[in-house]
């Protein structure tokens, strides 16, 4: 893999990675770019104790571009997008509108006053810092980039080759890597969100990635359930998941050598899906090189699974697939795996998250998970 590191024309960055070690990489943008300034803080809910990102800057981001005038596709005479080059295998850059940014400064009438604008390590009960503890904010500092899968537009994910879904997985930890050394970030966060359905404002196969400066919410909760779990027996919640799933296949849809897919028991989505490698690792970065090679196989089958859930002749399914790897802070027992689900629940129909879910966080799921492993078993072919 080569990896070249230029900057756009607002001087945010753009990171070709390409399979091929000979390729060069110079083409500049050519876009009159002004900087964008980077208006966010995090807030946290006295009541919940979750962090919530403020970003009042985001309303101007282009949403559901024509296709000749997407932001992803090279670049050409007609057309300047964010990738100035006439073709690549993997681009990542520096979202324009970030929810997040290493210069991220509290809007005017955002900031509060217990909040110096550019404190970041103020923690709840940090004596040298007192602060009023219903109000704490803190710059929304961290980092929100953008994955270009590939320069083909009418692709997704599920149509790459294995190399090149190996090339992404070599990203993502590149990017694992790099973001959770910078200054402030707790968490890094890979993502895609696939389908219009989802909200994806642009058709173009790509995910994100956000470095988060706090622990996220669902983390926290995991970490909580597995120290209680490490208090009660001494052992490691998740593998002791993983080895209960393996024991009674009952919900496992795929497994390899190094890599067991399984229905959660409790899953909150119509069709859900979680990844694990065999051996516990707390992130991309700790994975093997044999766990490496393995993994884009059953990653591509399972995507492939999603488009056949529901038929022909559909639009692609619609989903969401989460990469939980281990914060900086307090993460010694979560085990790195992938989430993968979708919202929708049959043909023509969405799970919404109505007055239950939204309102109480509290799921209810229409498809029993035994039930949703079984017909992600058939459709293998
Ligand atoms: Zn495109």
């Amino acid at each position: 893999m080569r990896k070249t590191t230029t900057k756009l024309a607002d001087g945010r960055e753009l990171i070709y990675f390409d399979r091929d070690d000979a390729a060069f990489r110079d083409e500049p943008d050519r876009r009159p770019l002004e900087p964008v300034a980077n208006l966010s803080e995090v807030r946290r809910d006295p009541a919940t104790g979750d962090w919530v990102t403020v970003a009042a800057h985001r309303q101007g981001r282009i949403y559901h571009p024509p296709t000749d005038q997407c932001p992803l596709c090279p670049s050409t005479n007609d057309h300047l997008s964010e990738i100035p080059a006439a073709d690549y295998d993997v681009a990542v850059f520096e979202n324009r509108f970030p929810s997040l940014a290493t210069d991220a400064a509290p809007a005017p009438g955002l900031a509060h006053p217990a909040a110096p604008q550019h404190e970041v390590s103020r923690a709840p009960g940090d004596p040298e810092h007192p602060h009023d503890p219903f109000h704490l904010a803190r710059p929304g500092v961290g980092r929100c980039e953008v994955v270009c899968f590939t320069a083909d537009h009418d692709a997704s994910f599920a149509d790459l080759d294995e190399s090149k879904a190996r090339l992404v997985l070599d990203v993502w930890t590149d990017r694992t890597a790099a973001l959770s050394r910078l200054p402030g970030v707790d968490q890094v966060f890979c993502f895609e969100n696939r389908g219009a359905e989802i909200g994806v404002t642009l058709a173009h196969p790509h995910g994100q990635i956000y470095a988060f400066p706090f622990t996220t919410p669902r983390t926290v909760k995991m970490i909580a359930a597995a120290a209680d779990h490490r208090a009660r027996t001494g052992r490691n919640l998740f593998e002791d998941v993983l080895a209960a799933e393996r024991a009674d296949p009952v919900r496992v849809v795929l497994s390899g050598e190094h890599w067991t897919a399984f229905v959660p028991f409790a899953a909150r989505w119509p069709y859900e899906v979680h990844l694990y490698p065999h051996r516990r690792v707390a992130d991309l970065t700790e994975l093997s090189e044999a766990e490496r090679a393995e993994f884009p196989g059953l990653y591509l089958q399972l995507l492939r699974r999603f488009d056949r859930l529901f038929g022909e002749g559909l639009p692609p399914t619609p989903y969401i697939a989460a990469w939980h790897q281990a914060p900086r802070r307090g993460g010694a027992e979560l085990a790195l795996h992938l989430e993968l689900f979708t919202i929708r629940r049959t043909v023509g129909k969405l799970k919404f998250l109505a007055g239950v879910e939204s309102g109480m966080d509290a799921f209810v799921n229409d498809v029993s998970p035994e039930a949703a492993a079984q017909r992600l078993r058939e459709v293998a072919q």
